[in-house]
């Protein structure tokens, strides 16, 4: 049995403006479409966004104001300026989905913690930290959920995190949130020759699997297996950044993996998670084309097959 988070609110629609971004905001619905009556999920719904004031709690001051700041929101979001339209639009239409997408993430953290395997269908905003907002991510959900789970007393401040990071990109904001942490380890899968490059946050990966342009399926899942066996032990949870913008036909990731190599490798993570007796919080994270969804869910039938 396999917990899904979901809610009809993650979902970005943005009417005339959507092809502002490349990024399916509607994807989230037509994963759930393709998981009807498949009776080993089990589909939970937040029931409201993460409150300000955990956001609060989590960032910075700067940050605190850049994301009231229309022009900053626009450019963490990588569309162009737009003048006329106000930040209240913005406010409800991209930032309040992001915060009930962070409330699943931790409500999923909750459930893993009581021995459940999850899977939010938004979150895994890895390029967000305390100190920044940016590439498409407004708040680390990992960062706030580990925050939450601390202050609940579900989490103890020494106990051990795993971040498998499979997105095509690096998890700078992952990185740099737990920058002094040395209880919480990083296993980063990535193309080195994509955004972001900042040497510090690379540098701060536990496990680096460093990848370029180009990478085909059969060499991502040899090195990534491979880096599976570097993991040590202990950790009371494990979440995965499990972006599909590595697929062939994402226009940004820069690799070449098929659907069927991303059910393979979620299926790795699954099995080598479930061998290590660590929960898993599964996240949607990157993935900008028209074969995201039906290969997120493909790979959801996967593990509970
Ligand atoms: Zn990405």
């Amino acid at each position: 049995m396999l917990q899904i988070f979901y809610s009809e609110h993650y979902n970005i629609d943005l009417g005339l403006l959507n092809y502002l971004h490349p990024f399916d905001g509607t994807k989230f619905k037509k994963v759930i479409k393709e998981l009807k009556g498949i009776s080993a999920v089990d589909i939970r719904s937040p029931s409201a966004p993460v409150s300000h004031e955990a956001i609060h709690d989590f960032v910075d001051d700067l940050v605190r104001i850049q994301l009231n700041d229309k022009k900053t929101v626009l450019r963490i979001l990588e569309v162009p300026q737009i003048p006329l339209l106000p930040f209240s639009y913005l406010a409800k239409k991209i930032l309040l989905p992001m915060r009930w997408g962070v409330a699943g993430t931790v409500d999923a953290s909750k459930a893993a913690l009581g021995g459940r395997n999850c899977w939010n269908l938004a979150g895994g905003y890895h390029h967000a930290s305390q100190q920044s907002a940016e590439g498409f991510c407004l708040y680390n959900d990992i960062g706030i959920a580990h925050q939450e789970l601390l202050k609940a007393g579900l989490l103890k401040a020494h106990d051990k995190i795993l971040i498998i990071d499979v997105d095509a990109h690096h998890g700078n904001g992952n990185a740099q949130t737990f920058m002094h942490n040395a209880d919480v380890t990083l296993l980063d899968v990535y193309n080195q020759d994509n955004y972001p490059r900042t040497a510090a946050t690379r540098g701060r990966v536990n496990i680096p699997v460093l990848l370029h342009t180009g990478v085909g399926g059969s060499e991502y899942l040899a090195k990534y297996a491979d880096a599976l066996k570097q993991l040590g032990s202990g950790y009371r949870i494990a979440y995965v950044v499990a972006g599909t913008d590595v697929l062939d036909s994402d226009p940004i990731g820069g690799m070449r993996l098929t659907p069927g190599d991303v059910v393979a490798r979620e299926t790795l993570t699954f099995n080598k998670l479930k061998s290590m007796g660590v929960p898993a919080v599964f996240l949607g994270a990157g993935g900008y084309s028209k074969l995201s969804a039906s290969t997120i869910a493909a790979a959801i039938k996967g593990l509970v097959r």
